[in-house]
């Protein structure tokens, strides 16, 4: 039998070894340099080489969750606060929330979609807003969700597609909240008007993870064009340590001195990832372009099929994930068991994502039901994310078209 097919690779070449190597020679392995460097390239890519955007910074940290999580204390959510999270999501846009003591409220996709509703965003705030509970059908003592005052939403560009971010804005600007873009699957994502996701909201952050579009292995961005949320980014990044304070009331610069003005935390890039991140960035567009070749060809074989639906896309789509939906109706075959035949022929699948509120530790806090969310549980329930990296090769490509077909057809319906 053929190797098996992994649903994820990371595209790592000679240029990433010599980046990593440059920095074990270098003497200096933490934040450095090259993450300062990393910073500076990543704003140039957003701004664009007319600095589009010349407020926008850029902010390296050691995971896409500590950005989500400075991005949030950044926007000044405290205890009680509500923050607006999609249900179909990875747990990183909900527990960040937590960190700070905010209570999470789930808003459901539109039918058929992976993405955050708006206009189910709308209908939550008007709810929470006439003091109702957070969600519509509450089913008992404790099942009434959260209520409080909404602080702040974090849009999911689900996949590299990026939100409806023009509807979004106008919501939440109308109800006063942070938008915090969680743009881990879009680097890089365009909208149709040419601006990128992650520069829209408040803040944006991006994540470097293993399997994402580009990957330091573990790592994250953040960026902001706030002056005052950039600021506290950088400080709270870092212990919340403050050089500028000390300078400021003596005449001396000892470089050791340092003054401590918050509880900050430790998120910080080191410079032997942020090297590899330089490598990454430098070849994201030939990546894109390898991951949009293969999704063209998922998308050519699937197209005219009864037992699947393509995943939504669009001219700016990263296409980080391939959610191919399968029309469980005309299968006599369960998602799962479909799982489970497509990885024993060697094709390695994930799905994404299991909702959030069917969770425990969020069904139990907010009295939740899987029913409470049902687009997100209906997309859920159909969905398989397919192999898609980049250096995946025409005939694995092929294979797994291959293997998807056959298993339809062995239990096709219709
Ligand atoms: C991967 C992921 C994150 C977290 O990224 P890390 O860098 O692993 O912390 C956040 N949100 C979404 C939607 C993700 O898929």
């Amino acid at each position: 039998m053929c190797k098996a097919i992994p649903f994820s690779r990371p595209f790592i070449g000679p240029e990433e070894e010599e980046a990593v190597l440059r920095v074990l020679r270098s003497g200096w392995l933490t934040t450095g340099r090259e993450a300062l460097a990393f910073e500076e390239e990543f704003t140039r890519f957003l701004a664009g080489p007319e600095g589009a955007l010349p407020l926008l910074q850029s902010f390296a940290v050691n995971s896409a969750t500590s950005g989500l999580h400075l991005a949030l204390e950044a926007c000044g959510i405290r205890g009680g606060d509500l923050v607006l999270v999609p249900a179909y999501t990875f747990v990183s846009t909900a527990e960040v929330v937590r960190y700070l003591h905010g209570e999470v409220v789930f808003v459901d996709t539109a039918p058929g979609a992976f993405h955050i509703d708006p206009k189910a965003l709308e209908a939550t705030l008007a709810r929470l807003w006439r003091g109702e509970a957070a969600y519509p059908n509450p089913h008992g003592p404790g099942s009434f969700g959260p209520r409080g005052v909404p602080k702040a939403v974090i849009p999911v560009h689900y996949g590299g597609l990026p939100c409806a971010m023009d509807a979004i804005m106008d919501i939440a600007r109308g109800y006063g909240l942070k938008v915090i873009e969680d743009a881990a699957h879009a680097f890089p994502s365009q909208l149709s008007n040419g601006t990128w996701a992650g520069t829209i909201g408040d803040l944006g952050v991006f994540s470097f993870y293993a399997t994402k579009p580009i990957t330091t292995g573990e790592g994250g961005m953040v960026v902001s064009r706030d002056p005052e949320i950039a600021r506290r980014i950088a400080l709270m990044r870092s212990h919340g340590i403050d050089r500028t304070v000390w300078n400021r009331y003596s005449d001396t610069q000892a470089s050791w001195r340092y003054a401590v003005v918050a509880a900050g935390y430790k998120y910080n890039m080191p410079d032997l990832l942020a090297a590899l991140g330089r490598a990454q960035l430098a070849r994201a567009g030939e990546l894109l372009d390898m991951r949009k070749h293969i999704a063209a060809a998922y998308d050519a074989a699937f197209q005219d099929e009864v037992h699947f639906s393509l995943p939504p896309t669009g001219p700016g789509d990263a296409r980080h994930l391939y959610p191919l939906r399968l029309n469980v109706e005309s299968l006599s075959i369960t998602r799962d068991a479909f799982i489970e035949k497509i990885q024993a022929a060697g094709v390695g699948v994930s799905v994404h994502f299991i909702p959030l509120h069917s969770m425990p530790y969020y069904r139990d806090r907010y009295g939740l039901r899987e029913g409470d969310l049902p687009e997100s549980m209906a997309s859920f329930q159909r969905v398989i994310s397919l192999p898609l990296w980049p250096g995946m090769q025409d005939p694995q490509v092929d294979r797994v078209i291959q293997a998807v077909k056959t298993i339809a057809q062995e239990h096709s319906r219709v």
